[in-house]
Order: C-alpha cells, then structure tokens, then sequence
C-alpha cells in the first residue's frame, strides 16, 4: 500500500507519457469502475442540428468518498479486474480491428479518442497501445490505459519522499523558459465567436497566471494562420466538430506541437442555461490541463471515474479542484473556480503567480523555481540517414544541470525516423526521457536538465529507413 495514496491529499501532476488523457467530456456518468470497458463507438460527423442541442445530463456532486486502506484497496481490485476484462476482449484481434472502433477527430493532425477521453496523437502510439494492451503490459482502468511510464533514472535517489514517487517517471511540466512564454493564437475560424473565445481565453489564462508564474501570451498576428503546424505558437485554439463527443480538449506540456491544440466543440456554445458552466469555466479546466495538471479525480480518494496512476499529488486531494468533474464525486457546481488548493498546487510547481497568498507549506510536491546563465551551444548534424530498424547513436553532450537542452529533428523525406533522448545513459527502447514517436521526421525533443545530471544523450532510431537533420541547442557546464 502506497501511503502516499492514503494520505487525504488537489492538483496532479502528470508524468510525462505519450499517451495522456486531455478531453474533458460534456457527459460522463460516474459509472462504477466495474464497468465492461466499451472502447467508444465511432461517431457520426454529422453534427446535431443546431436547432436540437445534444442530450445533456450532469449529476449532483455526492461529495468524495473518505480515502480508507479499504475503499483504495477495492478501487485497485476494480482496475485489475477491468484490465483482465479489457485485455480478454482484444485477444486474439487485430489492430485493425480496433483500430476501427477508435474515433477519430476530424481536421487537421486529429487525435485518436480512446474511450471517450483518451487522446492519442498519433497511429504509431495508437499501435503501440493496442500491442502493450494485449501483451498485458499496460493495466486499464475503466478500459483507460495506464500509459508506459518514462524510465526514471533521472531522479535524485534518496533526497526524500519525492523522489520516490518520481523515481518511474519525469514531471510533465514547462521549463523554466516556456512557462513565461506560452504563445498561443484563436482561429478565426471561430468567426462571429472569435473575440468571445479569445475573452474567455484570456479569462482563464489570467486565473492561471494569477496563480502561478506562468504566462499565456495571445499572439494576434498568428490567428489568421491558427493551425496545428504553425511553428511561431506554442499552442493554437481552434473550433473543432466532434457531435458533443466533447466540449474542449487539450493537451500536456510534453506533446508534440502538432498535438498541442485546444479544441473547442461546437457544444461548448450551447451550454445549458440552468448550469453554472461556463466557456471560460470549461477553458480554465482545458489550461489546467496545458501546464500539466491530470483530473483530480483519478486520485483514488475521488472513488469514482478512475483513470491511472500516472501522477503525483501536489496537494491534500480537493473534491472542489477545478480539474475534478462534480459527477465524478466532486463537490464542485461546474462554475470550474480555481480553488485554494489548485493555488497552492500552481504555485508549488511554477512558483507564485501576481495574486496568491496560498500557503507553499501545503506542497506534497515542489519544484525550485531555477534559472540558469550561460551561453548557448547549437550544432546540426545535417544530411544524416538511418536504415530501417537500426539506431544511431550520437556523441554525449556535456551540459550544465538545470538548463534547457533542445533536440530538433526534421526532414523532407518520406522516411520515419525516430527520436530518442535520455540524461544516464544510452537511450534504450523503453528507457528515454523524451521519445515523440510520431509517423514522420519532425519531432523535437525540449526538456530541462535534471539538477543532478551533466550528460545528455540523443539517438536516432529508425522505424523505416530515413533521412534527417538534427539541430541541438544546450548549455555547457561552467
Ligand atoms: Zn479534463
């Protein structure tokens, strides 16, 4: 028994993992974590008639349930049981067989929704879900997965508690360079609710920003040119149509810029008049999401709508955290405040925004708010191949603890090579500290140097045969 689970403790935080769960459903009974796993049913792309908003039902709030040795013990017995379930059901099939049951978003770069609110941005990682499941190496919940965790040599062993619980995996955060420049641009696409959405954006992210230092910054000029592909944003805000399959999804700090978008479904502009829900309520949920927060309700503590375990609590668990949804045993009206815990919690990983007054003592889970100097060193390795199936390793890269080392890699070709980078040692298939592993050439790898590591090490794997460049970005030791 972990104690740490025991202890009543509101925020999340996610560890990094591929695959991540981001869309934030209109309706999602708080069905029993016995529940045959259904893997979601294809969706029609015809949307609802504006004219018949889609069946909306949110239940009251029944308060969490009180996290004893013996409710967590049984919330674990039903994941295993739903993994059992899930894993009987796919055996003996194929991919292509699942593959066909998964909805698909439509437009640009969309994601695979597996059961309703797992996003997975790309086929490759969709496959590789698919054989983890039937190999039972991944555990479902609720027929959710349970993503690959990061291998988490990086973690200083021993220092404390913490790092006990980060030892499997790397925090799914923005470094200390991003979190001040989180660019972003609204579609105008959005048309006649352009200026709408970009108030309620700029509502949520100053709730955000009040909390914690972070900052989102609209950049105006780029939302002629709002797509997935648009390198001068961090993240683009777009209209999307899935049928009310959702209201809005997001994205980690850790995805792929074709990944981080925030979408937003046609529903999320007829809300239901009796309901405290707001755009600007759903958005500050969606940016929880973007600086890396999981829901609040994948804690055991929440006793129902169980997701994984791949999280850190920051926090004493908080059934009124606007990352938690009220059907899912949170106290919580749909108003989505930030609460004080959610604070708190903002505050322990991105250190305190223009308006908080929360205690930092409450911090399960801290992360220094460190800056580094020194000039950067950038290299390309230009013209590079790779054949399929083999792996190229490159020189270590000496760096200096606590900066940003970058990774580029990109190419024209129509080959899929793939990018690997690892802080002790030599990446391994299942050991990295970033491994996109999207289907093309175009995937970056930017991650924060542990405090306690001085080598970085990038390797090229190559999926199918391929050609690339690779473009590194980092600081030297002193
Ligand atoms: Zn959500």
């Amino acid at each position: 028994m972990n104690a740490r689970l025991i202890v009543a403790t509101p925020l999340t935080l996610a560890l990094a993992s591929a695959l991540v769960i981001t869309a934030c459903k209109r309706e999602q009974p708080a069905t029993p974590a016995t529940a045959e796993p259904a893997p979601a049913e294809p969706v029609a792309a015809e949307p609802a008639p504006a004219s018949e908003p889609p069946a909306h039902s949110i239940r009251p709030a029944t308060g969490a349930v009180p996290p004893t040795e013996e409710s967590i013990a049984k919330v674990k017995e039903q994941i295993k049981a739903s993994a059992a379930a899930m894993r009987q059901k796919w055996a003996g099939k194929t991919f292509e067989d699942f593959e066909a049951t998964v909805f698909k978003e439509p437009g640009e770069n969309g994601k695979y929704i597996v059961d309703a609110d797992v996003a997975i941005a790309d086929r490759k990682l969709l496959q590789e879900f698919f054989a983890d499941m039937q190999a039972g190496l991944n555990g479902t919940a609720q027929g959710k997965l349970v993503v690959n965790q990061i291998a988490g040599e990086d973690a200083a062993p021993g220092t404390s508690d913490l790092a006990v619980m980060v030892a499997n995996g790397r925090a799914d955060i923005w470094n200390s360079a991003k979190k001040k420049q989180l660019r972003y641009c609204v579609s105008n696409t959005f048309a006649a609710r352009h200026d709408a959405v970009l108030a309620d954006m700029k509502a949520a992210a100053r709730a955000w920003e009040e909390a914690a230092n972070v900052a989102f910054v609209h950049v105006p000029s780029e939302d002629a040119n709002c797509t997935a592909s648009n390198p001068n944003v961090v993240f683009d805000v777009r209209p999307v149509n899935v049928g009310g399959q959702y209201y809005a999804r997001a994205f980690f700090p850790n995805d792929q810029r074709a990944a981080r978008n925030v979408l937003i479904d046609n529903s999320s502009f007829e809300l239901p008049g009796d309901e405290a829900l707001t755009l600007a309520g759903i958005l500050r949920h969606e940016l929880g999401h973007t600086l890396g927060w999981r829901h609040e309700h994948t804690r055991p503590e929440a006793g129902a709508c169980f997701e994984d375990s791949q999280f850190d609590p920051i926090t004493a668990y908080d059934s009124l955290s606007v990352m938690h949804y009220p059907h899912c045993n949170g106290g919580g009206d749909w108003s989505l405040m930030l609460t004080s815990k959610d604070k708190a919690g903002a505050a322990c990983i991105y250190g305190k925004g223009s308006n908080n007054t929360e205690s930092l003592g409450q911090c399960l889970f801290r992360l220094p708010d460190v800056t580094t100097t020194g000039s950067e060193t950038s290299v390309s390795f230009a013209n590079e191949s790779v054949a399929k199936g083999a792996k190229k390793d490159y020189a270590v890269f000496a760096v200096k603890p606590n900066s940003v080392f970058q990774v580029r890699m990109s190419g024209a070709g129509p080959g899929d090579p793939d990018l690997y980078v690892r802080f002790t040692g030599v990446p391994e298939l299942k050991r990295w500290s970033c491994r996109p592993f999207l289907s093309n050439a175009n995937e970056t790898c930017e991650l924060q140097v542990p405090a306690n590591r001085q080598t970085a090490f990038v390797q090229v794997r190559g999926y199918t045969a391929a050609t690339y460049q690779l473009d590194v970005k980092y600081v030297k030791p002193d």
